[in-house]
């Protein structure tokens, strides 16, 4: 029986454990919080990812690592790769740590992305501004999530107020160009260690204050565009030599996609695949650090996938659906954290659109699922 070792305890761990049951799987979460949310499920290392001691009995206890957080230092990662195999690479996870790196490997490969260039201090910001134009968007090279760690400038006033609140950010800071971008889409593909590449039907994203909101798959997106945004997502794996599952963010804007960021992980624009799809992303992401032969990603019809941000809701209007499906996390409320989400699957796109609508008038809920049936609709 092998154990699968995880850094990091968040629900992504705790969707892993729950995925590797099945497969006979045990594991072991290295994570410094108390009482991680995966460790409601699984046996919980409380340590610091920088602690020697600790991830030298992790490596001992573990027949394989991986990633529930993609910013464990790289200097850990790459420790720990001298003593147990750890997918995906550190190199690989090096590369998405940084916005930089990410960005510049994107352009490299071909990649279309928005205009981007590095800011160190307040005279280059303008150097930045220069060369990107506005509106842009400043952010930390490192450590952002659920759009934490970004600064909008909508014209170069806006320099110093941008300097002013990020300007003393670890690692460093990017400016990008803003996208008035039509749609976000997400690739969510796998790759194993014999380098076979899978990915799953393209996902259509929606964020409210940058945290992601709903999810709806397959996305209603023209098929040429559909097989240039895969195509990216091999062309990445391939690059960084990936194992595991991967998230791939890219704007539609015209009909041209552009990159945005890419995540070592699974990602929550792929939590659907648990229900929608006939292997999941979590079970795909085990398959493939184990070496095991990858499962099918085809969608069982069309799913929506909701985020519970700050609290859960009632869970009755979801149950009461045949397709519904609950996803509760056990974390303390908190807001702007992410607690949980649902599921909710039909056979078509008609279906799927009456199901929400039920939905969210149930849970007050008609605002989050509005641009979801307005796609479905139109
Ligand atoms: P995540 O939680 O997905 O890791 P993050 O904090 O790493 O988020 P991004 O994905 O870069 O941040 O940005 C969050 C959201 O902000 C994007 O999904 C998008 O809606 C918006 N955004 C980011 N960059 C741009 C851009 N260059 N142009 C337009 N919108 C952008
Ligand atoms: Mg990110
Ligand atoms: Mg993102």
């Amino acid at each position: 029986m092998s154990r699968i070792g995880i850094l990091g305890g968040g629900q992504l761990a705790r969707m892993l454990v729950l995925a590797g049951a099945p497969l006979g799987l045990r594991f072991l979460v290295l994570d410094a919080a108390e009482g991680a949310c995966a460790a409601e499920l699984a046996p919980q290392l409380k340590a610091d990812y920088r602690d020697e001691e600790a991830l030298a009995r992790f490596a001992g206890e573990v027949d394989v690592a991986t990633f529930d957080f993609e910013n464990v230092p790289a200097d850990s990662a790459e420790w720990l790769a001298t003593r147990v195999p750890v997918h995906p690479a550190p190199r690989a996870l090096a590369v998405a740590q940084d916005r930089m790196a990410e960005k510049t490997l994107f352009s490299e490969l071909g990649i279309p992305v928005p205009p981007f260039a590095p800011v160190d201090s307040r005279r280059s910001l303008d150097a930045a501004l220069a060369h990107v134009g506005v509106p842009a968007i400043l952010k930390t090279r490192r450590f952002g999530y659920d759009g934490k760690g970004q600064f909008r400038l909508r014209s170069g006033a806006d320099a110093d107020a941008a300097w002013a609140a990020l300007g003393a950010a670890q690692g460093g800071l990017i400016l990008e160009g803003f996208v008035p971008f039509d749609r976000e889409i997400s690739v969510v593909a796998v790759r194993g260690r014999d380098g076979a590449f899978r990915a799953w039907p393209i996902g259509e994203n929606w964020h409210v204050d940058g945290v992601l909101s709903a999810t709806l798959a397959p996305a209603v997106v023209d098929a040429a565009l559909a097989r240039r945004a895969l195509d990216h997502a091999r062309r990445v794996a391939e690059a960084v030599d990936y194992v595991g599952v991967f998230a791939l963010e890219l704007f539609v804007r015209d009909g041209e996609v552009l990159a945005n960021e890419m995540a070592p992980r699974v990602h929550n624009s792929g939590h659907w695949t648990i229900e929608g799809a006939e292997t999941s992303q979590f079970e795909n992401h085990l398959r493939a650090v184990l070496g095991l032969p990858l499962g099918a990603v085809d969608a069982r019809g069309w799913s929506c996938m909701l985020n519970w941000i700050g609290a859960m809701p009632t869970r009755d209007a979801v149950l009461a659906e045949p397709g519904g499906h609950w996803h509760d996390y056990g974390k303390t409320p908190r807001v702007g954290r992410k607690v949980g989400h649902a599921t909710l699957r039909a056979e078509t796109p008609e279906a799927l659109a009456a199901v929400l609508e039920r939905v969210g008038r149930a849970l007050a809920r008609e605002a989050q699922v509005a641009p979801v049936l307005a796609r479905l609709r139109s």
